[in-house]
């Protein structure tokens, strides 16, 4: 029987483990926390758990199949929320813009809140951002990390069909081009965040993130984001995987320039193939040095976070996005100054709303947010963290008496995750070529394969597993081959 040992039981490495067990290899994840999850995970306080990472979950089709690979019904064992609004944006001049699951109820709201000029450039909009995501997604997202090889031997009609992904101009470009009304600017510009990227240099292909979301629809998972997690470790577990806890990687192990095995507590543990979830940069330094390429991408930003627990009350959305006077200053002060902005942008969860989460008897966790850029420097944060407060408290989302129960900076979250700077999605996609230069999932050392945001197809919980997919795929591919 082949075997393969999977480094981190992220999202991608739980997917890979998955997918691998679903065509008989034998897998075994080992894990340095003593939990799944890695990014998506949990804390606890006074009793209630909540979820410390991801808020939304897009495309659940690529869950679906994953499940359905491994002989299991995603939709039973994990129930998706779809909450009522599921955003609402709050902006400088007291304008507020609902978003909801149906897609005919949010033009209906843009055009309340916004006026009709306003939806029809959204609906204008969204029919670019579909197109872009039925020609990028299957390319792109669903499929093997692209080369250029790949994409010129795909033949002409490929390549003018390939122009329709406006790779050509900036995401902020094109949309100022369909969309004149201000505040919607501002909303289908945060989605260049939800990779960690800069929407004025990013290609506008990622303006098909905004179809995904309000097209394709935003989730809530009944119990938090980490029974996602939870859903993938209990199908590995029943496949006979083995999932091992507490054990942190040392060192990818070669024979013959070939990875055969990975080091743990000083014990060898033997694979014919080795997927690391960790991320590239940590395996290219510290796993198996002096071997790899440094990729070249940049980091994603990353994010101060924060949990509070607030008294429950109805007039709070599921996600709430509070912009600051001027979102422009946001983005320069991340990626061009490199420090934390000055006014950012605040996002709030209110976890019980957006995920059925049980809270305490009368309050629920409420998760807050603010980009930060992704550092290994030592950064003071107490500024950002009064500004997250402080506009959080302005906006009515929480109460200045209500108490943070968690908090995390960029440096703890690069403590915990080696070599990212804190990185919340892995790479960013700095400019149009940025999906030809990820990691592709199958790197040059025999054996050896990558699933992870920081590897194709990139960061999200949705793209991480199709990282883990892909992986698997060539590791499936290299198993088959006569050694
Ligand atoms: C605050 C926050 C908000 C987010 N919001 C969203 C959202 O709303 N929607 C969305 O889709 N995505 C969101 N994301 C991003 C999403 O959570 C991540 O992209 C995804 O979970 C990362 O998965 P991954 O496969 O890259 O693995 P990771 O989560 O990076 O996990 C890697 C695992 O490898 C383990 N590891 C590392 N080194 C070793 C070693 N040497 N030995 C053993 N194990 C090791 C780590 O402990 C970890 O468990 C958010 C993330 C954060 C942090």
């Amino acid at each position: 029987m082949a075997s393969a040992v999977v480094v981190g039981a992220g999202i991608g490495g739980l997917a890979a483990a998955m997918d691998l067990l679903a065509q008989g290899v034998s897998v075994d994840v080992f894990e340095a926390h003593s939990r799944v999850g890695g990014k998506a995970g949990i804390s606890l306080s006074d009793g209630v758990a909540f979820d410390t990472g991801p808020s939304i979950l897009t495309m659940p089709d690529v869950f679906d199949a994953l499940f359905d690979r491994c002989g299991a019904t995603f939709r039973e064992r994990v129930t998706l929320v779809a909450p009522s609004p599921v955003f609402r944006y709050l902006y400088p001049d007291d304008v507020a813009v609902d978003v909801h699951l149906d897609l005919d109820d949010t033009l209906a709201s843009v055009a309340s809140s916004l006026g009709s000029d306003a939806r029809d450039q959204l609906t204008a909009f969204l029919k670019q951002s579909k197109r872009i995501w039925d020609i990028a997604g299957p390319q792109f997202v669903y499929g093997p990390a692209p080369t250029v090889g790949h994409v010129l031997g795909l033949g002409p009609a490929a390549w003018i069909s390939m122009t329709g992904i406006d790779a050509h101009r900036t995401m902020l470009g094109a949309i100022r081009k369909t969309v004149k009304d201000k505040h919607l600017q501002w909303l289908l510009a945060r989605y260049a965040t939800y990779n960690g990227s800069d929407p004025r240099t990013a290609p506008a292909t990622l303006n098909c993130i905004a179809w995904v979301e309000l097209g394709l629809g935003g989730f809530g998972v009944s119990g938090g984001m980490h029974a996602l997690a939870l859903a993938m470790a209990q199908v590995i577990r029943e496949r006979g995987g083995r999932i091992h806890l507490d054990s942190p990687v040392a060192q990818v192990l070669t024979d013959n320039r070939r990875a055969v095995g990975v080091r743990v507590h000083e014990t060898d543990h033997h694979a014919d193939a080795v997927v690391i979830n960790a991320d590239v940069a940590h395996l290219i330094a510290d796993l198996l040095p002096g071997r790899l390429p440094t990729p070249k991408t940049e980091r994603s930003t990353s994010g101060f976070t924060a949990v509070v627990r607030s008294r429950a009350r109805s007039d709070r959305a599921a996600h709430t996005v509070v912009f600051p006077h001027d979102y422009d200053a946001e983005f320069a002060d991340m990626f061009d100054a490199r420090r934390p902005p000055a006014a950012p942008t605040v996002y709030a969860c209110a976890q019980s709303t957006a995920h059925e989460r049980p809270g305490w008897d009368d309050a629920e966790p409420v998760f807050l947010m603010a980009n930060a850029p992704a550092t290994d420097d030592d950064v003071d944060y107490s500024a950002l963290r009064e500004q997250v407060l402080s506009r959080a408290i302005a906006a009515g989302l929480v109460s200045a008496d209500e108490p943070v129960v968690w908090e995390r900076t960029p440096t703890d979250l690069a403590a915990q995750y080696p070599r990212t700077g804190g990185a919340i999605y892995g790479a960013a996609s700095t400019d149009r070529f940025a999906a030809f230069r990820r990691p592709n999932n199958r790197t040059s050392v025999p054996g050896l394969f990558v699933a992870s945001g920081s590897a194709h197809p990139g960061g999200g919980v949705p793209l991480c597993a199709l990282s883990g997919v892909q992986a698997a795929k060539q590791v499936l591919r290299d198993l088959a081959k006569p050694r």
